[in-house]
């Protein structure tokens, strides 16, 4: 397979990545044959540098592809049309190839994986490595489709590239024409409270079913002093913040009291809530593995249930104001 190795110059620690790349390469599979360095940056790089950065690599070409401001439309737009059906694509770690990597993928219908610890091949087939639930567990991810992008996790080992090769230096500039954004608005974020602190958490699941319903648990849950928490369906749905996520994925909590709410009580979020002193389960299903794992369980639908606690907890009158 061809090599194309992306590096981000905007980032400013080009040895670095130039190193971590170079290991990647030499502990994955030998026929990759290295074809091309790009080094993606502004044109502030000094004639200096780019002779020092054309010894280093490991490649018989590099290309300095130059931009006024980091732009990714300009970008996907270039690389495009220089990557082959073939092509394997290296980027390094950063917010540079985790943008980029998944976009390019997508139009040229390849694979991508980010994060990526390693790549091999396996029974014939191109397989990579990725770490997750927070870096507990190791995932094998066969690479179907080419070309294939990948972003290497941050932190990769590094092995300094011995070139000794005559590398042929060319430059690029994409013309930064700024007329993809039509209208540009800045609103400020809204400043939420620090829900992992709380000691009395209301976690809402999928069995909300929309965002109306998660409104008025959020609300009920405010009613009694409950902060607001959600499984990974709710935020992913964008029926709040990805901030309120709960889980392997979001906030690991420790409060007194964890209502659990319509949610199945899965491995990856019951890590989030395990750690609370009491945890109530609403479900509707009995056999939902949170009911076994509850110090409570209610079986009811969730909203009727949470309109009762609230209205034993403030009395009649005051729940229906
Ligand atoms: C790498 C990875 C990381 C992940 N990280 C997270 C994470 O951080 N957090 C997370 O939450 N998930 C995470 N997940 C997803 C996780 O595995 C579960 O899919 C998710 O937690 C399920 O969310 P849920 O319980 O809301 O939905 P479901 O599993 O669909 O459960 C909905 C529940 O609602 C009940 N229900 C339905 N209607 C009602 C009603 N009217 N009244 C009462 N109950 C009702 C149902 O009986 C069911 O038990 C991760 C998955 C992966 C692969």
């Amino acid at each position: 397979m061809r090599c194309q190795i992306i590096l981000n110059a905007f980032k400013g620690d080009l040895e670095k990545q130039l190193e971590e790349v170079n290991c990647f390469i030499s502990e994955s599979r030998e026929d990759i044959e290295l074809n091309n360095v790009l080094i993606i940056g502004g044109d502030e790089m000094d004639g200096d540098d780019k002779e020092k950065l054309t010894e280093m690599v490991p490649t018989s070409s590099v290309i300095f592809v130059f931009m006024e401001r980091y732009n990714s439309e300009i970008l996907l737009k270039y690389l495009e049309t220089i990557v082959e059906k073939e092509d394997i694509c290296i980027f390094s770690s950063g917010y540079m190839g985790l943008e980029i990597a998944p976009r390019l993928s997508y139009r040229l219908k390849g694979s991508v994986l980010t994060d990526c610890e390693r790549c091999y091949e396996k029974e014939g087939g191109l397989f990579g490595e990725k770490k997750f639930y927070s870096g507990h567990m190791m995932g094998e991810y066969k690479l179907l489709n080419t070309p294939v992008f990948l972003c290497l996790s941050k932190g990769q080992k590094r092995l300094p590239a011995e070139s000794g090769i005559e590398t042929k230096a060319t430059e690029v500039y994409l013309k930064d024409d700024g007329d993809f954004f039509s209208n540009v608005k800045q609103v400020e974020a809204k400043q939420e409270e620090d829900f992992t602190k709380s000691s009395f958490v209301l976690v809402a699941g999928k069995g909300a079913k929309n965002q109306g319903t998660i409104s008025q648990l959020r609300e009920m849950g405010e009613r009694i002093g409950a902060s607001f928490g959600v499984s990974r369906p709710v935020a992913m749905n964008g029926w709040v913040p990805m901030e309120r996520l709960v889980g392997a994925s979001g906030a690991i909590l420790a409060p007194k009291i964890a209502i659990v709410a319509g949610a199945s009580g899965a491995p990856a979020l019951y890590v989030g809530v395990e750690k609370s002193d009491f945890i109530i389960a609403i479900n509707n299903d009995e056999k939902a593995p949170i009911i076994k794992k509850a110090d409570i369980a209610v079986i009811g639908d969730v909203t009727e249930v949470l309109e009762a606690i609230v209205k034993e907890i403030l009395g009649e009158e005051e729940a229906n104001e």
